[in-house]
């Protein structure tokens, strides 16, 4: 598969067109960014990280039920996907208190909750990705009713293979933002990425933070945080 013109740069990633009209390639680039962009930066060696990490975990998914847009691992950076029109939600599931939930609910970080918490902001960075309900979704025509049933669904199965998978290389899964898309035919699947730029990812007996939360905030041992999730993830693959 062939790169072709490209479509968009983001944060994090470039996306090129391909041959094929239902597929693309993404490129990983090891650019950081916190804040809507206010902070940006540099993270050595992660755009390798969260190609590869996320490929893995969506091939994980996968294999319990939740079709993703994943196709094929090209290159250290580059992988196909299959093209979707991206629902403009960012779906947030916690497990633990942190971050934006501590922060507007005045807790400390790390209480560990009965059930896992959904939410969703509008994706839209000229907006500031404000947080809506589903009902403020539909009125907006973001999706149907439907759909968002589908992926509350999706996004608690998600959670559940996740959390046990990271509980068993000794890290606790504490939080995470999904995006979701439609393929031509409707059918909605998994898409973008899922990594320690995308989940809070603790060290299960430390409480030690091996996510971009080290970026954010400026806690030093970035790279060497990514890599220490890569290696329990995937050995030295
Ligand atoms: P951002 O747009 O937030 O800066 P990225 O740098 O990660 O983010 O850019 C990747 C873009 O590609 C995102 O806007 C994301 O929603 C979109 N995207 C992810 N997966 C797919 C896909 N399978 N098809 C089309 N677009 C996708
Ligand atoms: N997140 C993300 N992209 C965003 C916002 C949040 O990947 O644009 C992830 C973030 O890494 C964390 C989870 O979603 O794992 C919850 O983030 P939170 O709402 O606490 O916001 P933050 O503290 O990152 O501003």
């Amino acid at each position: 598969m062939e790169k072709l013109q490209q479509l968009y740069e983001g944060k994090a990633k470039k996306v090129y067109a391909t041959s094929d009209e239902n597929l693309l390639i993404v490129d990983y680039k090891d650019d950081a960014t916190a804040f809507n962009g206010l902070k940006k930066g540099t993270i050595a060696g992660k755009g390798v990280i969260n190609n590869k990490m996320s490929n893995f975990l969506m091939q994980l998914l996968e294999k319990k039920g939740v079709p993703t847009h994943f196709c094929e691992e090209i290159s250290d950076r580059e992988t196909v996907v299959k093209k979707v029109s991206i629902v403009p939600l960012e779906v947030i599931i916690r497990n633990v208190s942190a971050g934006s939930f501590s922060k507007k609910y005045g807790v400390e970080e790390g209480i560990v909750f009965d059930e896992p918490t959904i939410e969703f902001s509008y994706k839209n960075d000229e907006l500031g990705d404000p947080l809506l309900n589903a009902y403020h979704a539909i009125a907006l025509k973001l999706a149907t009713r439907d759909e968002i049933e589908l992926i509350k669904k999706m996004a608690f199965t998600v959670d559940q293979v996740l959390t046990e998978y990271f509980l068993g290389l000794g890290i606790r899964l504490v939080d995470f933002k999904l995006e979701f898309g439609r393929l031509a035919d409707g059918t909605i699947v998994l898409a973008d990425e899922i990594s320690p730029d995308t989940c809070r990812l603790w060290d299960v007996k430390t409480n030690e933070k091996l996510d971009k939360d080290r970026f954010r905030r400026d806690m030093g041992g970035v790279e060497d945080a990514y890599n220490e999730v890569m290696k329990r993830l995937m050995g030295n693959k």
